[in-house]
């Protein structure tokens, strides 16, 4: 979508290291990192938020989510996903997102 931060990381139009990519996702290391790990995963079709994005998608993220866990080496010791839906939220990139949060204990927010 024209003028979506997101979506120019996806057409490469802005650079940035991927960490992890195949035909439905693309993952990235957060600018403002909240975490020692802290990734964002986002659908490289344009979606809202997670009210607007489809089953065929969100269907491929489990197995996503696996490959990039492993690869960042915390799938045993875990982590956090979240996804920020509107302003309470405090959604700031309308492009949907998941922070992969990761790399120390997370506290018991959530
Ligand atoms: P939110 O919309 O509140 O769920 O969060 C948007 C996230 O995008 C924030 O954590 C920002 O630090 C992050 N962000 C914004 N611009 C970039 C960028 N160019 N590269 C990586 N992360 C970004």
């Amino acid at each position: 979508m024209k003028d979506c931060l997101f979506c120019k990381i996806v057409q490469k139009e802005i650079p940035t290291e991927v960490l992890l990519e195949n035909d439905f996702f693309i993952a990235f290391n957060d600018i403002n990192p909240k975490a020692p790990i802290h990734v964002l995963v986002i659908p490289k079709k344009h979606f809202q938020d997670i009210s607007d994005i489809d089953g065929d998608v969100i269907a491929k993220f489990p197995e996503f989510v696996k490959t990039l866990s492993d690869k960042l080496g915390v799938t045993d010791n875990g982590y956090r996903i979240i996804t920020n839906k509107g302003k309470d939220a405090g959604q700031i990139i309308f492009h949907l997102h998941f922070h992969l949060l990761a790399g120390k204990n997370l506290g018991d927010l959530i």
